[in-house]
């Protein structure tokens, strides 16, 4: 999965790391212990085929209605809504939109309950005699996105599967069989990873039986504007890029753009050495409407972005979308951690290596990216440079660390916004992911003389699977042994150090070891201007410690920033700077003073009904985060970033 839209989470951060000695964690032989195995379930087939009909051109009141025959025998039965869905890394599985059902067999309805420990799971009773169940019920998608992600709108929508099935108890995924088939509104096109048996003139199309493990990993986007791009025509596996949007004219891609998507697969061939895939098909929605995702699949992946994405219309900082999500094919779809191998939907996930699953997707999702032009190297660097800053000031790093944020998503699933972001921290697994893994890479290349990287790593660890088969599954210890493999080294104590570790000092060594560092100046950074435009924000954090919205309410404050230290939190309205009403070009200027300026800033504020004048003793003047070389040493950030031969 990708964070969410890395406009917001790029730039999370706090002021001020100033603190406690760090504590160190208790020592163990790896950063974690190994996981237990997951539930045991029978290694025998489920008998018979599920047939699943999903009707999904009832677009105005966005909903999605669904069959099911369920070959049966008679006894106790137990259905199970999914519950853990793959990459989202918590039990997200919409039961709370799951309405209208109805089991029945030979035209008789059939009772059923909930499970008081499960409500994921419908007990019922088969009677004799039965061998087949119709299940009837409705997946009825958000009509705005306050009730959670809209996945249907009058333009497109998006199949999961996983929200539009129920499957028997206790079986394993790779062992239920279904034939799945999909009603789309007359004349919309589609693209999906499944293959496909018959499309007929009214809008059904039935696909080829697959396994229940395969078919969940093989979404549908459909829309009344589609276009399908050829990424690389290579019968022995194609890539594609399938596109939905809101507009015919949004699927009118600058040539420039699309060669930057080709130029991705390229560079992902160079890194990893193959392909884990038969086929790929991106999965992009360029809509308004639509929420914004970002999730893997080994054959496709679902990306929601911009509408001006492939027109040059959209902030630049998105443009790791989707070599996250494609980088994901070897790491985390075709190789994964084993405590987050489950054999079926419904039994808790483990998280302890998202750090390696989503951390160094995120990294080789910031490098392909570069590497293949979607973003500059000047862009690049200040992608850098922003989340260089954020995790200078994460107070949050002296509580928490990096180890303890895999589990946000359990903790956060409803996405409530956090009072105080920076000090309970996120999704740092991700971007703290980078500097740990650029950390790595600029180890490897310092202690094999320039002669090994990541990229050897990326080849023999991620890339070391045939693919096509069967997930392979790795502990820490194997991630170790990976990187001994291309340079020996106390990589087990490394990587304890950093991923257990307290440290107040923000993870920047590897910046230094690639010869650059993390400066501050007047000069806004081009991804923080890219989300503020985008967001309507202008973002003080690494000066007063705050995020303000055009309207002057206060998004966000850093522990212990300026801001903090004279009481303000989210949520206050800023009325005024030095006595005139609060804008960003007011507050620019009054911060751009603050160095000459000897008396303290007054900020008027409002909380409620309440408001106050406070006196903040700020005197650093604008500041934003950029990297300037390190005169002297060797530029491995360069040649981390540049295109593989
Ligand atoms: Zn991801």
């Amino acid at each position: 999965m990708s964070k969410l839209p890395a406009v917001f989470l790029l730039l999370l951060a706090s002021l001020s790391c100033a603190g406690p000695t760090p504590a160190r964690a208790a020592t163990a032989a790896t950063p974690e212990a190994a996981p237990a195995p997951p539930d045991e379930v029978p290694a025998q087939d489920y008998p018979g085929t599920v047939q699943l009909s999903v009707d999904a051109t009832d677009i105005a009141r966005r909903l999605y209605q669904v069959r099911q025959r369920l070959p049966v025998k008679a006894g106790p039965l137990k259905l199970w809504y999914p519950q853990w869905i793959p990459g989202n890394h918590a039990a997200t599985g919409p039961i709370n939109q799951f309405a209208g059902l109805v089991l029945s067999a030979a035209g008789r309805r059939l009772p059923w309950r909930r499970d008081p420990l499960d409500v994921y799971a419908f007990l019922l009773d088969v009677p004799d005699g039965v061998s087949m169940l119709d299940i009837e019920f409705q997946s009825l998608s958000p009509t705005a996105d306050d009730q959670g992600r809209v996945a249907m709108t009058t333009e497109l929508l998006s199949v999961q599967w996983s929200r539009l099935l129920l499957y028997p108890a206790g079986h394993d995924a790779r062992r239920i069989r279904f034939e799945p088939s999909l009603r789309l509104p007359q004349g919309w096109g589609h693209g999906t990873a499944l293959r496909t048996r018959e499309t007929t003139e009214d809008g059904l199309v039935r696909f080829e039986p697959l396994a229940l493990v395969d078919l969940v990993d093989s979404p549908v986007y459909a829309g009344r504007h589609f276009k399908r791009f050829v990424l690389d025509g290579n019968p022995r596996s194609p890539v594609h890029l399938n596109v939905v949007a809101d507009a015919p004219e949004l699927l009118e891609a600058k040539p420039e753009i699309l060669e930057a998507h080709r130029a991705l697969v390229v560079q992902a061939d160079r890194l990893y050495g193959n392909r884990p895939f038969a086929h790929y098909d991106f999965l992009l929605a360029l809509s308004d409407q639509f929420s914004g995702i970002g999730l893997e699949h080994l054959q496709s992946s679902e990306n929601g972005t911009f509408p001006g994405y492939l027109t040059g219309k959209a902030p630049f900082t998105d443009n790791y979308l989707l070599p996250h999500e494609y980088a994901h094919s070897w790491n985390g779809k075709s190789v994964r951690p084993a405590s987050l191998w489950t054999p079926h939907y419904n039994t808790p996930m483990q998280n302890d290596l998202l750090w390696v699953y989503e951390g160094q997707t995120e990294f080789w999702a910031w490098v392909l990216a570069t590497r293949a032009g979607l973003y500059t190297a000047e862009q690049s660097r200040e992608v850098l440079a922003a989340t260089a800053a954020t995790f200078e000031h994460r107070a949050g790093r002296r509580w928490r660390n990096l180890q303890d944020t895999v589990y946000q998503g359990i903790i956060d699933f409803n996405d409530a916004p956090a009072a105080w972001q920076d000090w309970q921290r996120g999704y740092d697994f991700y971007d703290e992911g980078v500097l740990l893994w650029l950390d790595v890479d600029s180890r490897l290349r310092e202690l094999s003389g320039g002669r090994r990287s990541l990229d050897a790593f990326a080849r023999g660890f991620l890339g070391g699977q045939a693919g096509k088969g069967e997930v392979r599954r790795y502990d820490v210890g194997d991630v170790v042994q990976a990187l001994d493999r291309v340079q020996a080294h106390d990589w087990a104590g490394y990587l304890r150090e950093r991923v257990e570790g307290h440290g107040a000092q923000a993870p920047l060594q590897g910046l230094a070891r690639s010869g650059w560092r993390l400066v501050y100046s007047e000069v806004p950074n081009a991804a923080i201007a890219d989300a503020e435009s985008d967001g309507g924000f202008a973002d003080y954090r690494y000066s007063l410690g705050l995020k303000v919205a055009a309207d002057g309410k206060i998004s966000e404050v850093l522990w212990e920033s300026p801001a903090h230290a004279a009481g303000i939190a989210r949520d206050m309205q800023l009325v005024a700077v030095d006595g005139m009403a609060y804008n960003a070009e007011r507050m620019n200027r009054a911060l751009a003073a603050s160095r000459s300026h000897p008396a303290p800033l007054q900020l008027l504020v409002r909380q409620g009904d309440a408001y106050r004048t406070l006196q903040v003793p700020y005197h650093g003047g604008l500041r934003h985060p950029h990297l300037e070389r390190l005169p002297g040493s060797p530029d491995r950030l360069t040649q981390l970033l540049a295109p593989m031969k």
